[in-house]
């Protein structure tokens, strides 16, 4: 998959270059995926400047598209193969699906904002990405019908794992989620093995919004 040839191509290849693979990431379809995507179509257009660099943005309704390196660093932990299926929860901007989708056979993303899941709806439409579906609605309690996932990327810091999206995922197929305090977690891989059981790995320290819902925080948290 060649990068779109826009205004944004050599931005986006010095980001990846020096922000991505120079940290560490070497999963090549990852790095091939976001010299793809136009990050630049998913920030709001007064910020479209900054698209590239080393930090999340704010996207509206007090949430942020997250870092560039974040975003590479999560989806390569969840070690994606082209046949698989994943779910993300906190759909956002719809970056971290976007770039899931150049690399996945499909994606179920989920986002509790009504107007942050349509804007994301309509870049996938402009972008032609159509093996993208996305919902509105509390993500803490998965996809039902949907299930059983390949993998599961939660986009918010979660007070502990939640226990539906555990039961979601296949055999062999792993969790990468943020979790502990408010404003600072863990992130975790969570991976489900053949006996039922569960194997927990803390890869790295984060700094995420709340996952809010019936298995996440409260509203007022
Ligand atoms: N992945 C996004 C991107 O690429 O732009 C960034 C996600 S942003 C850091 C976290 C998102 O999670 C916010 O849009 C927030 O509204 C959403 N969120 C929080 N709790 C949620 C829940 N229970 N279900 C679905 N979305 C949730």
């Amino acid at each position: 998959m060649s990068p779109l040839p826009d205004e944004w191509s050599e931005e986006r290849k010095k980001m990846v270059e020096l922000q991505i693979a120079a940290r560490g990431v070497k999963n090549q379809s990852v790095l091939d995926s976001m010299l793809t995507v136009p990050r630049h179509h998913f920030v709001p257009e007064k910020l479209q400047l900054y698209a590239y660099e080393d930090r999340p943005l704010p996207i509206g309704e007090g949430q942020t598209i997250s870092q560039p390196y974040i975003v590479a660093f999560m989806v390569a932990s969840l070690e994606p193969a082209s046949r698989d299926r994943i779910l993300e929860i906190g759909t956002g901007s719809g970056y971290a699906a976007a770039v899931l989708s150049r690399i996945v056979t499909m994606v179920y993303t989920i986002e509790r904002h009504e107007i942050l899941a349509g804007e994301a709806k309509s870049r996938f439409k402009d972008l032609k990405y159509d093996n993208i579906s996305v919902r509105v609605g509390d993500g803490t309690s998965g996809w039902a019908g949907e299930e059983p996932f390949d993998g599961i990327l939660v986009s918010a810091g979660a007070p502990s794992a939640p226990d539906t999206l555990l039961k979601q995922l296949k055999t062999g197929g792993s969790l990468v989620i943020p979790v502990g305090e408010l404003g600072r977690q863990k992130l975790q891989r969570i991976t489900r093995q053949k006996d039922g059981g569960y194997t927990r790995e803390n890869i790295g320290l984060v700094q995420f919004v709340p996952l809010i819902g019936k298995e996440g925080w409260g509203e007022s948290e």
